[in-house]
């Protein structure tokens, strides 16, 4: 709020400069039930009352005649000074020149001598306060105090107003810092509130001001509707890097998303919406700093929002079906089955057959995954007991467990009320958890995986080689299994370099004491290699793709017969 926006219930304070003290005193009668009023005698006292004063003055009654300085030369003062030129002046005067030669020199109104009747006297100090008061309400709430970028709702006036006259193409910009919040709490929020700063200045001056209108609607989000242009790639470059050496932050980023030629038949709103949506699409992607808007982003968006939406029908109505692959030991001279990956599969009713890679980053990203995991583990374990009662045999199964299913405090309730709902032990239901989680927080993810194995659980960890763990952590976290990522198998009978990764992993494996699972097998002679090298569980295509679960009864009955 600007300085001038007083509490609705304060009196204001009036300065009169007058030199006659009988016009002071009719003066501060009338207006001392409603304000509260101070006087001078002259220009230079009330100069020095003004800038004395802490509390700011709403409106001055000046007199034009007075010694030692005239009101002619108080206004020429107070007009050049920052601090007071935004106070309203009355000039109180019984001569028509100095009447107009005053409004010229800034005086917003004049009351003439000898007085005009209190009520009209009141109205004029009232008037005068209430206009200036609106104005600079007005010019406080069109700028973000920070950034000095307009407000939401200026700035969608102004659009609306470009919109109105200006028939040119424009462009409709998002851009936001990664992971600003980390700035906050790492650097302070002053730090924060200067990189924002920062940004703003640089922003405006990239698309200059004619050209450019911004705001800054929320943290740290800036939106620009801007002139049309072609193509961006050049504006952005050199802004990180610029914010990185000003902040002494090197690892600051921006990214922005673009919506090009906007539709002027869609709100403004949705305008943005649609920037924002190409914004935060390439967030975390670091090889990408500028996104553009386009229809099938769109069509994407809403594809997500479809699958969103119909998860809990899908999982009512059994829509989601649990396939299993088979992992089988190898190291004996006939292929052993040993176990399982339960494998989730959306069948949609409108949509057909739905890939895990579809819906399960989705859901990874905003937290549903949880609902799915339960309901693949309940189903899994279900699937073991009807397998254990029907064939007399028992195969353990693993499901997946998401980063987000991990800080659940209530998982290891959760998996244990699981399997005595179906009279299964710990050691039939293993957990397959994902490298990357590990690299995330090594700390809380050791705890709750040394309570899941004291439990008598058998952890997994999934998808070794794509995350970043150290060999450091590798030995401090406690592991059943060691899962090689697809990735290095598929080229390991290719290239020296993943097979020599292979052998790595395996020697790793070796070293921690664990066995090592190969997966994404799809023929013998990637088969033959990793067994060589010692690999002790195969998965993959070479024995079978994931398949429902009567399909997957041959691997038993095969097995119960040999
Ligand atoms: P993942 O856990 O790494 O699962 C292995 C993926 O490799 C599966 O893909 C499987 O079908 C595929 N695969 C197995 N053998 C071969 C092979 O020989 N060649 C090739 N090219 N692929 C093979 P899928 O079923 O599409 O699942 C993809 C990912 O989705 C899984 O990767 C897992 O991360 C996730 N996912 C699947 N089901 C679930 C689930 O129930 N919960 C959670 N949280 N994630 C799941
Ligand atoms: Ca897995
Ligand atoms: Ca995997």
């Amino acid at each position: 709020m600007s300085e001038f926006a007083y509490p609705k219930k304060l009196k204001r304070r009036i300065l009169i400069v007058e030199d006659e003290e009988i016009n002071r005193e009719i003066l501060a009668n009338i207006l001392e039930d409603y304000y509260e009023v101070s006087c001078a005698e002259n220009g230079a006292q009330a100069l020095q009352l003004l800038r004395e004063h802490t509390a700011p003055y709403s409106l001055i009654l000046l007199d034009l005649l007075m010694p030692v300085m005239s009101g002619e030369e108080f206004l020429t003062e107070i007009k050049a000074d920052e601090q007071l030129s935004g106070i309203p002046v009355i000039v109180m005067t019984s001569e028509k020149p100095a009447e107009v030669s005053s409004i010229k020199m800034g005086a917003d109104d004049f009351i003439t001598k000898p007085y005009d009747s209190p009520e009209v006297i009141l109205a004029r100090c009232e008037r005068i306060i209430q206009l200036y008061e609106d104005n600079s309400i007005i010019r406080s709430a069109e700028k973000d105090e920070l950034t000095e970028l307009f407000t939401r709702e200026f700035f969608q006036e102004y659009v609306r107003q470009i919109d109105s006259y200006d028939e040119a193409a424009d462009d409709a910009i998002v851009i936001n810092i990664e992971h600003f919040h980390m700035i906050n709490e790492m650097f302070g929020r002053e730090t924060g509130d200067e990189v924002l700063k920062k940004l703003a200045g640089m922003l405006l001056r990239v698309f200059g001001n004619g050209t450019c209108i911004g705001c800054r609607p929320d943290a740290d989000y800036f939106y620009l509707y801007v002139d049309h242009r072609d193509s961006y790639d050049n504006v952005f470059a050199g802004l990180s890097e610029e914010l990185a050496g000003y902040s002494h932050i090197p690892k600051i980023r921006i990214r922005a998303g673009i919506y090009q030629n906007v539709d002027r038949h869609i709100s403004i709103e949705d305008r943005f919406d649609h920037a924002k949506l190409a914004c935060d699409r390439i967030r975390g992607d670091y090889t990408k700093q500028i996104n553009y808007y386009s229809k099938e982003l769109n069509d994407a968006d809403l594809y997500h929002e479809r699958l969103i939406n119909d998860i809990d029908d899908a999982i009512a109505n059994r829509d989601l079906i649990v396939f299993y692959q088979p992992k089988y030991g190898i190291q004996s001279e006939k292929p052993v089955l040993r176990s399982a990956e339960a494998l989730i599969r959306w069948k949609h009713p409108e949509l057909g057959m739905i890939s895990p890679g579809d819906f399960i980053p989705l859901f990874e990203s905003n937290g549903l995954i949880q609902k799915l995991d339960h309901y693949v583990w309940r189903e899994a374990a279900a699937r073991i007991r009807d397998w254990k009662e029907r064939f007399d045999y028992t195969l353990p199964v693993s499901v997946n467990v998401s980063r987000v299913d991990i800080y659940d405090p209530e998982l290891e309730q959760r998996l244990l009320d699981i399997l005595e709902e179906n009279g299964l032990s710990t050691s039939e239901l293993m957990l397959e958890i994902t490298e990357s989680a590990y690299a995330d927080d090594a700390k809380g993810l050791t705890e709750v995986i040394n309570n899941l194995r004291n439990r008598g659980f058998k952890i997994e960890m999934d998808d070794f080689g794509t995350g970043y763990s150290s060999l450091n952590m590798i030995t401090s976290i406690p592991i059943d299994v060691l899962k090689i990522d697809m990735s290095f198998i598929r080229n390991m009978n290719k290239d020296e370099k993943s097979r020599k990764l292979v052998e790595l992993v395996m020697d790793i494996a070796k070293f921690i004491k664990v066995p090592a699972v190969a997966e994404g097998v799809e023929d013998e002679s990637q088969l033959k290699a990793l067994k060589e090298m010692g690999c002790e569980l195969i998965q993959g295509y070479y024995f079978s793709r994931p398949v429902p679960p009567e399909e997957f009864e041959k691997f038993i009955i095969d097995e119960k017969e040999n």
